[in-house]
């Protein structure tokens, strides 16, 4: 526990409704009884210590689980928490937003007490002296103003029913197997032949995962038809005239608009896709080929075994300890500690979950890493990437307000983004320097390609939503006229069935619409930490960090301008980024 309990009792137990159902009756009563502006933040700040020690319970109890995949009692202990009490959290806690929203002392709250924030460094152009326009609890009433004010009672059935159709397109894609040379294999277990060097093999196992995902294509199809009637309809009990805006209010977009989107489409045509051609071009004649195809996109392009960076998982934290030493001092503490604390679950084993996440313990306000490392470069990229979220948690420690001790997706991922380029300056404590060159190329090139998938993917979603009585047929016209916007040179002659429906594949467009161009305007911050470390190293890091300890308590622009970035996403932003890209790619 980093600070001591004022509210909740010490002895409790979180995983008991009744022990846990007062202490919400208490804080509904007591909101009554808050007569000043003062008496409601001491309210406001143990609601946030209940919902900590609530939030660390079930973090703990996932984490228990994913680490002893066979441990009976450890998936019966977190079931308990998913089943009996986040179901009763949900209406408590709302209850408790509707009450502050309508309080008395919350005008006086939100005039007082402008935003804690250390002052500035002694020195010449630290950026956190730029004037700030926001008050200390701006941030928390807007998010729970807007959540209040979305609320539609007529909405709740529907939503439900948009669940169920999420969870069909789960249980869909989650089904796909093909038999390959003998063998059931998943779609993901498929994935691996595409980076086979026998181009053959990589044609049949395309062909057979396209050949499956087309059988089912009208159920796909059929799903989506099903949500964007919903989602149209869930809009309109709302007051939106369409979805998109809807969309954009309820992840609490108050600081870009569609036609920020808009532009970032154009300059991602613009500047990016030049590039990502380029790159097909140098693949194209590496390879000796005279068009790509799409099984020639993931495999090295000169033939070479895979990249091993490691063999053991201790070395692969001890390296990565020694990039942080080299990048920077405190950054470097932080990740020793989560060490020493034993906060890595870092190597692949038997009764482990599969895959990688940065968990937050929000009582103790420490950050977990989970991973299943198995000596290869992606191993490297993401504890690289994880680290940069740890960072951030680590940079919160003191901000009282849990909601404030995460920021929007939008800069969370420029913490970690960033740290996966920064880290890359060291990368030969895990490679030789032909290889070192070869591990940031495919970091980059990787960064060049994910742009136009994103803007592909979100130009896609805009259309949708602002045509939503469009045709299936209307739909693949628009789609592909994306792919053809943003898609290279990828010759798909005889598999024009397959691109047409190649968002399928794409499971935002199902479970989370709209959400995913955060991760290309993350990775725009990113970069500008990366060009701006190349120009003072000190500054950009000292900017990175005042940045990171902002939490959630601003608007992202100015936790963009905090981390030395601009929060715009035109060809005036893209341009110089695309250039560093390119010179930095001639490099390699
Ligand atoms: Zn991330």
């Amino acid at each position: 526990m980093h600070k001591p309990r004022a509210f909740v009792p010490q002895a409790i137990d979180l995983g008991d409704w009744p022990q846990i159902e007062p202490l919400f009756d208490q804080l509904e009563e007591r909101a009554t009884r808050c007569k000043s502006a003062a008496a409601l933040e001491r309210w406001l700040l143990d609601w946030s210590e209940l919902n900590a020690a609530l939030d660390e319970e079930a973090s703990r109890r996932y984490i228990a689980m994913t680490c002893h995949t066979d441990s009976a009692d450890a998936e019966k202990a977190y079931l308990h928490f998913v089943e009996n009490i986040e179901p009763r959290l949900k209406p408590r806690q709302f209850a408790l937003e509707k009450i502050y929203v309508a309080h008395p002392q919350r005008e006086v709250l939100l005039k007082i007490g402008a935003r804690s924030i250390a002052p500035p460094e002694a020195g010449e152009g630290s950026r956190s002296d730029a004037p700030r326009s926001s008050l200390r609890y701006e941030v928390f009433d807007r998010d729970v103003k807007n959540h209040v004010e979305l609320f539609r009672p007529e909405n709740v059935p529907l939503e439900t029913e948009e669940a169920k159709l999420s969870q069909q397109y789960q249980k869909l894609t989650g089904a796909l197997t093909v038999k390959f040379r003998g063998e059931e294999k998943t779609l993901v277990q498929m994935g691996r032949y595409l980076e086979e060097p026998d181009r053959a093999l990589r044609q049949e196992a395309w062909e057979l995962v396209a050949k499956r995902r087309h059988q089912e294509a009208d159920n796909f199809d059929d799903i989506l038809d099903k949500q964007i009637r919903l989602r149209t309809q869930i809009a309109k009990n709302a007051g939106f005239g369409n979805y998109r805006d809807y969309a954009f209010r309820r992840l609490g977009r108050f600081d870009y608009t569609p036609d920020d989107c808009k532009k970032f489409h154009d300059a991602v045509e613009k500047h990016i896709v030049p590039v990502q051609r380029e790159l097909q071009a140098q693949r194209r004649a590496q390879l000796k080929l005279e068009t790509l195809r799409p099984w020639d996109l993931s495999v090295d392009p000169l033939n070479r075994p895979p990249l091993k960076p490691f063999a053991q998982v201790g070395e692969m934290v001890s390296r990565t300890q020694k990039i942080f030493d080299s990048l920077d001092g405190e950054l470097a503490g932080g990740f020793r500690q989560m060490d020493d604390l034993k906060l890595l679950d870092l190597d692949n084993r038997k009764g482990k979950a599969p895959g990688g996440y940065q968990s937050t313990l929000s009582e103790s306000r420490l950050p977990f890493i989970f991973m299943n490392a198995v000596g290869l470069q992606r191993d490297v990229e993401t504890i690289l990437h994880e680290a940069g979220h740890a960072f951030h948690a680590l940079a919160t420690r003191d901000e009282d307000l849990l909601s404030y001790r995460s920021a929007p997706i939008e800069f969370c991922e420029v913490a970690s983004m960033s740290m996966e380029l920064l880290g890359n300056e060291f990368i030969e404590e895990f490679y030789s320097d032909a290889d070192a060159r070869r591990a940031r190329r495919v970091h980059l090139e990787g960064v060049v390609g994910v742009f136009p998938w994103i803007a592909t993917v979100d130009a896609f979603q805009h259309w949708i939503y602002t045509h939503p009585d469009h045709s299936r047929d209307e739909r693949t016209v628009a789609w592909l006229k994306l792919m053809k916007r943003f898609g290279g040179d990828v010759d798909w002659n005889g598999y024009e069935t397959a691109r047409a429906n190649l968002w399928h594949r794409q499971l935002h467009i199902f479970l989370h619409p709209f959400y995913y161009i955060e991760y290309g305007i993350a990775q725009l911050g990113a970069l500008q930490v990366w060009a701006n470390s190349k120009r003072d190293k000190a500054k950009a890091l000292g900017d990175y960090k005042k940045s990171l300890a902002l939490g959630g308590s601003c608007p992202l622009p100015e936790l963009f301008q905090a981390a030395g970035c601009k929060f715009e996403f035109s060809g005036k932003t893209i341009q110089p980024l695309a250039k560093m890209l390119r010179e930095e790619l001639e490099k390699l």
